[in-house]
């Protein structure tokens, strides 16, 4: 069985335009084996931020269901772990404080937080080290550059283990050097771990050179997911 899968997912962003037809997104099907990474590129506008709410159960479709690990998706997923454009640490916790955060919020660790806090501690600082920060846990976000922000910001979505990784432009901001360096540090962690990742992005490259799979978001005429076998170029 698929670990994500998309049954024919339309979605308008109210009523008004759900009452027009003029929907976001438009029959999607899509179904993502466990432990898969895939990329979806596309134009501005194609829908794929609308793609990410839906995935991470923040929208419902309005036709159609969203099945993640056999559920019906019907709210927000907690096995889901999310990094954005921009790295939005809070400025005023550390950096090891910023990674600890899903914790403090999502069940089961919430309820555990006070007893397993050096456990997780611990498990923080693996994490920043794996890229490279090590030692940067006691400083504040405006203390690191923004390459260092970010990947602070990826092992914010990795704290909790979640079983999807959802990556909307994570790279988007970096210079090409940063990024590169960040693209192996996520392929090292995916290849490690196997959990799920969802990225998507507007470079086609970094879709080939991270993703399993390259999906091709299109805008018209009907925005559809078309999946592409695109060879990669692993080393
Ligand atoms: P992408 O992320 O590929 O740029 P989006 O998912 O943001 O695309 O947008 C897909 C379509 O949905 C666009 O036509 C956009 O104008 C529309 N849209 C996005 N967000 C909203 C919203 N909150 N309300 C109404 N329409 C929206
Ligand atoms: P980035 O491309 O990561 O945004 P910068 O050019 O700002 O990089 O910084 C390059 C390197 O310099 C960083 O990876 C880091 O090792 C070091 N560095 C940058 N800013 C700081 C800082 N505020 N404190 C400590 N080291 C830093």
């Amino acid at each position: 069985a698929p670990f994500i899968e998309f049954r024919d997912v339309w979605l308008a962003y109210n009523d008004e335009l759900l009452a027009r037809g003029q929907f976001a997104v438009e029959a999607i099907d899509l179904q993502v084996p466990r432990g898969a990474f895939i990329a979806i590129v596309g134009p501005s506008g194609c829908g794929k931020s609308t793609f990410m709410k839906l995935a991470t159960g923040l929208k419902p479709p309005s036709r159609g269901s969203i099945w993640v690990d056999g559920q019906r998706v019907s709210g927000p997923l907690k096995i889901s772990g999310m990094a954005f454009q921009a790295p939005s640490l809070l400025p005023w916790r550390t950096t090891l404080d910023n990674v600890l955060l899903p914790l403090e919020i999502v069940e089961p660790y919430r309820s555990q937080f006070r007893q397993r806090r050096a456990e997780f501690e611990a498990r923080a600082l693996k994490l920043l080290q794996s890229v490279g920060l090590g030692g940067y846990e006691r400083k504040y976000p405006w203390e690191l550059s923004g390459g260092m922000q970010q990947r602070a910001s990826i092992c914010r979505a990795l704290i909790h283990e979640p079983q999807m990784l959802l990556l909307d432009e994570p790279f988007g901001a970096l210079d090409a050097f940063t990024r590169e360096e960040l693209w192996c540090t996520l392929r090292d962690l995916w290849q490690a771990q196997r959990f799920n990742v969802i990225l998507v992005t507007h470079d086609l490259r970094e879709a080939v050179f991270l993703a399993d799979t390259v999906y091709c978001m299109s805008k018209s005429p009907g925005r559809f997911i078309v999946r592409r076998d695109i060879p990669l170029p692993r080393p």
